[in-house]
């Protein structure tokens, strides 16, 4: 069997690189070691918490809309049909992938890819070893997550992404170890659901990468709805009781805590899955599993290109790995491509409230050497927020006061992950802070307040 181009893995960077090469005339086979097409994201990452996080919203609006007149009786929730919904909502989506390689003629090859050096992949089904040759090949591996060292997964009380997307009922408590994108986000579903939830987070704030005000915020939020938050706490040991879990940890004034709860997520990071894929017969020397690349996502070795949750120094998120895909796809079929500009690669953190950013934080600017100016906008002055009810949170433009270059847009609040998109635009066109402010933005919406805190940037702010 041979390919002109071999993807190992079938999220979101291998099953969008694999359409691509077909799209370029290539033969394209893709290697898969689960049961289902779509990897982390679609079957324990993305979409699962997605469809959770929108039905928490939902029950929350339900919840507080007496305050606009609709009057529920008995209101509850069904989990187990919460669960059933989304599992129906992953499912359609994996049939969709097998649809979309039928239609681009792509080979799905079931089993576990590992590279044997000169364009030359083993395939493992567990029945058999097949060797195929490909004359290009994307490692697409994704990873899984990171557990705290002498920790092992309990599928009953001591859970990754994986474990606790399973559960069949809400826990009356969950202590969560990690602040970062996964572990707030599971936080904020779970307290939707009336769950006690407890963040312990070894940095001194959450969502770490993010602007520091977005995370000041994002405490400041997460207090108000409940959420009980360690920073800078250091997770000594976990113990497995029978009816829960004991954390005991040192908090950031260093007195020793214990922390009892029903059940644990441990969020602490993204481990790359690139352990047993035969590196060691090609040229590509991993750093800590993760693989370098160039800005065409070549690796050392020839032929060999890796996208997605593997690549060294790039975030681990799906539209990341989609792009890193298209460009490695394009790069293998000799078409024009240029390298990504990881500056314009949007973050999107989908608890309540959501986070939306790119570019530069306030902080890395400042120590890049720009001449700052910094433009803040609070919902509460936009009309659309106070029509949702959703006035927390702001926009912060980040630009740099010579040429009005946007360095960095940050938001915190209602659709911040949708609303980022038009920074991301706006960045990747090279408009500048007036041109934003010269987009008519329609009325009334929330992405009025992204003009607005263009706006903000020389003094002109309207509705504040
Ligand atoms: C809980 C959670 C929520 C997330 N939410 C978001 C979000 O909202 N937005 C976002 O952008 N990102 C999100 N992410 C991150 C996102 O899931 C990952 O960045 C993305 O899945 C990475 O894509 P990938 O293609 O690199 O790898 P993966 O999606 O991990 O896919 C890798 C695939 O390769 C297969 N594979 C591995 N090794 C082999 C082998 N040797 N042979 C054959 N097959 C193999 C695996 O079975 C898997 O199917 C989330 C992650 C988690 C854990």
């Amino acid at each position: 069997m041979s390919y002109d181009v071999l993807v190992i893995g079938s999220g979101p960077g291998g099953y969008v690189a694999a359409i691509r090469a077909a799209q370029y005339g290539k033969k394209v086979g893709v290697v898969e070691k689960d049961a289902k097409l779509g990897g982390t994201c679609l079957h324990v990452g993305c979409i699962p918490t997605k469809a959770l996080l929108h039905y928490a919203e939902m029950y929350e609006q339900a919840l507080h809309s007496a305050d606009v007149g609709i009057l529920y009786e008995g209101l509850s929730f069904d989990y187990a049909k919460m669960k059933k919904r989304k599992n129906e909502i992953v499912a359609k989506h994996a049939r969709g992938i097998e649809q979309l390689f039928k239609k681009h003629k792509i080979e799905w090859l079931p089993g576990f890819g590992k590279l044997l050096g000169k364009g030359k992949i083993e395939v493992a089904d567990g029945k058999e070893k097949r060797q195929i040759a490909s004359k290009s090949t994307i490692l697409a591996t994704g990873s899984e997550a990171r557990l705290l060292p002498d920790l092992e997964v309990d599928p009953k009380r001591i859970l990754t992404n994986v474990e606790i997307l399973d559960m069949d009922s809400v826990p009356k408590s969950l202590a969560v170890i990690g602040a970062g994108a996964v572990g707030v986000e599971f936080a904020s579903i779970y307290r939707s659901f009336g769950a006690e939830v407890t963040i312990l987070e070894m940095l001194p704030r959450p969502v770490p990468v993010e602007d520091e005000e977005v995370s000041a915020e994002l405490t400041r939020a997460f207090r108000k709805r409940g959420i009980q938050m360690h920073t800078g706490a250091k997770v000594e040991k976990v113990s497995d009781d029978k009816d829960g879990v004991s954390v005991e940890f040192t908090a950031s004034d260093g007195k020793k805590q214990t922390l009892k709860a029903e059940k644990l997520l441990v969020a602490v990071g993204r481990k790359p899955n690139t352990e047993s894929i035969g590196l060691e017969n090609t040229a590509i020397k991993a750093d800590r599993g993760f693989i370098a690349v160039d800005g065409f996502m070549r690796t050392a070795e020839a032929g060999v290109y890796a996208i997605g949750d593997i690549v060294a120094g790039t975030p681990q998120l799906a539209h990341t790995a989609s792009m890193e895909g298209l460009v490695a796809a394009a790069h293998l079929a000799g078409k024009p491509v240029e390298p990504i500009n990881y500056l314009q690669n949007p973050g999107a953190t989908y608890c309540e409230p959501q986070i939306g950013s790119v570019g530069l934080t306030e902080a890395a600017a400042r120590q890049k050497g720009f001449d700052v100016k910094i433009s803040k906008y609070s919902f509460a002055a936009n009309s659309k927020a106070t029509i949702v009810g959703s006035h927390g949170g702001f926009v912060k433009v980040v630009a740099d006061a010579k040429y009005g270059e946007i360095l960095g847009v940050h938001i915190i609040g209602p659709n911040a992950c949708d609303l980022i998109a038009e920074a991301v635009v706006a960045m990747s066109s090279e408009a500048t802070v007036e041109s934003v402010m010269r987009t008519i933005h329609a009325h009334p919406t929330l992405a009025e307040a992204i003009q607005d805190a263009f706006n903000g940037i020389y003094g002109l702010t309207i509705n504040a």
